[in-house]
């Protein structure tokens, strides 16, 4: 562990004393139990607030101390590094409350997608049945302005609270602030962290809308290796082009390196078939994309996001 990291354990201690255990704080603990595709050594510090105000102390004291530190939703998009993470992990799971007022539902970042889903379902609200399956956090889905089935979260999304990574103020955005792309967002900078979002719903049929979520939770189970961890899509679409078929096409369905294998189910994934280390997912990833690109001319862009 770096001087500045243990400053900040230091603080977080300190802080917890005045403040009642407001930040878990685990030390070198891995990171493959933080993320879908159970890979990844162990982060120095793994910091968990339990509230705003811890959140904000927190990244000020980080800032303070100049200590590196990673923002951590469900881990559902991420691949760390097999020799862990040199710094402090903050991870966003103890901020996960979730509230329905009208056709509103607000979500604090650490809240499961699913749940807000169940939320708005339970409240008989339509518009987020598209995102029933997505894995991972609302803070997450917001940053990667995640997508499916015909929807993204910039569609649904009204408002979101987030604070300024640099001062730790608060900021209330309008979704136009958020500079929505495909999986992308202003949050992908680095200088803002989602504290929690809304999203404004229709009214509508509760049976009707559990039919919905139903249906494609259906499709993702026929359609996507939900039996093995992964990180979901390894890639962007490209324009006018699928990765998935390419990818088959190209005849690596199946293909091996180490644990790591390009799923035999959606060629689009790939899935830890046991023991795979993130050496083995990125020599899997060049080689796709090395064949891709000989194939087929198209550059592809990760999507998994990956962590050093
Ligand atoms: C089986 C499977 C299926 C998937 N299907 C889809 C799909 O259909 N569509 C889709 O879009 N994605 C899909 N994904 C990818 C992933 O679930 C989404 O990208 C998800 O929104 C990531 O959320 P997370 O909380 O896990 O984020 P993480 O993986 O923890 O983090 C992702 C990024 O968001 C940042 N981040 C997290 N929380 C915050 C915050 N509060 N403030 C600012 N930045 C933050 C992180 O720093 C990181 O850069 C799938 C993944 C899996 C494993």
């Amino acid at each position: 562990m770096t001087e500045k990291t243990r400053l900040l354990e230091k603080w977080a201690e300190e802080y917890n004393r005045n403040q009642d255990g407001a930040i878990g704080i685990t030390r070198g603990e891995p990171m493959c139990r933080h993320t879908t595709f159970r890979i990844g050594g162990e982060a120095d510090l793994f910091l968990v607030p339990k509230d705003r105000e811890a959140f904000r102390a927190l990244i000020r004291a980080a800032r303070e101390t100049g200590t590196k530190y990673f923002l951590l939703g469900r881990g559902s998009n991420v691949l760390f590094d097999d020799a862990g993470y040199r710094g402090a992990v903050i991870g966003m799971g103890g901020l996960d409350s979730v509230r329905v007022e009208g056709n509103t539902v607000t979500a604090e970042a650490g809240a499961l997608l699913a749940q807000v889903c169940k939320a708005a379902r339970d409240a008989s609200l339509t518009g987020l049945e598209f995102a029933y399956g997505i894995p991972g956090s609302v803070g997450g889905a917001v940053a990667m302005n995640a997508g499916a089935y015909g929807g993204e979260i910039r569609d649904v999304l009204c408002a979101s609270t987030a604070c300024d990574r640099e001062t730790g103020e608060i900021l209330d955005l309008e979704p136009e602030d958020q500079l929505f792309g495909y999986r992308d967002s202003v949050y992908r900078r680095g200088d803002l962290a989602v504290l929690s979002a809304s999203f404004r719903l229709d009214e509508g049929e509760k049976e009707t809308i559990a039919a919905k979520m139903t249906g494609i939770m259906d499709r993702r189970t026929s359609k996507q290796p939900l039996e093995f961890p992964s990180a979901g899509s390894v890639f962007k679409r490209p324009e006018g082009h699928f990765v998935g078929q390419m990818v088959e096409e190209s005849g690596l369905k199946g293909y091996r390196i180490g644990g790591a294998e390009v799923s035999e189910k959606h060629a689009g994934f790939i899935v830890n078939r046991g023991g795979a280390t993130s050496a083995d997912v990125l020599a899997l990833v060049e080689h796709i994309r090395d064949t891709v690109r000989k194939n087929y001319g198209v550059e592809l862009e990760c999507e998994i996001i990956r962590v050093v």
